[in-house]
């Protein structure tokens, strides 16, 4: 078995203790997210079936995904990171999911650009949880506007997304994540990375995004 088909693996086998100990009902999806690395580390995952990747940039991913996504339809493509407006027209022709939608200007480029080609991307809205100047997502004050929004949009809003402060205990953010998502009657919450995904899904995420610990440090 290859290496990072076996981390993935024992990911996998970490969240079923979870399910078999009943602290969560379901298993939550594990986006391997594989920016940075190249198609010799991420095509053994695509062989043993893996169907979930994140990128975070759209040019990085149009040249790395563009033809596996041809050949793999059943493939999902999320973008995880910032998403410029110049990069939208892209970004919805190439990804399956946008997990990083934090502005009204951004929402509306998204709808504008998926109807030209009747595409319906599935939407998160990143939320700012910890509400930190250097972090992107949405601030929490200006949340129910943006909500609003994309479904006057008819936007195809699926849940919420955040990347907690790294000092401290996330789960106090992971549980206010859910209390938004109750709010809103969403049904995914994109949480979890490489250090604390066991905790988030403890606290219910349905998408969990994990790198280094699938594919080792990024240089
Ligand atoms: C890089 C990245 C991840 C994965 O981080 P790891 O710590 O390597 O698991 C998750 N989410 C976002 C938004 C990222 O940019």
């Amino acid at each position: 078995m290859h290496e990072i088909v076996q981390n993935l693996i024992n990911i996998n086998n970490q969240l079923k203790l979870l399910v078999e100990v009943s602290k969560i009902k379901k298993l939550p999806k594990i986006i391997a997210v594989s920016k940075t690395f190249n198609l010799e580390k991420i095509s053994p995952l695509i062989e043993y079936g893996h169907l979930d990747f994140g990128e975070n940039k759209v040019q990085e991913a149009l040249d790395k995904w563009s033809e596996i996504k041809e050949n793999n339809p059943n493939i999902q493509l999320h973008m995880i990171g910032k998403l410029q407006t110049n990069k939208v027209k892209s970004a919805v022709r190439l990804f399956d999911y946008i997990h990083s939608v934090d502005s009204q200007k951004l929402a509306k480029k998204i709808a504008d650009e998926q109807k030209k080609i009747q595409r319906k991307i599935k939407i998160f809205i990143q939320i700012n949880i910890g509400n930190e100047n250097q972090k992107s997502g949405v601030q929490i004050s200006e949340l129910k506007n943006l909500v609003n929004c994309c479904k006057e949009l008819e936007l195809n809003l699926v849940g919420f997304m955040c990347i907690p402060p790294e000092l401290g205990d996330a789960s106090i953010y992971f549980k206010e994540m859910n209390n938004f998502n109750n709010l809103y009657s969403l049904d995914e919450l994109s949480m979890g990375m490489s250090s604390d995904f066991m905790k988030a899904a403890e606290h219910n995420s349905t998408f969990l995004r994990i790198g280094s610990n699938i594919f080792g440090q990024r240089s």
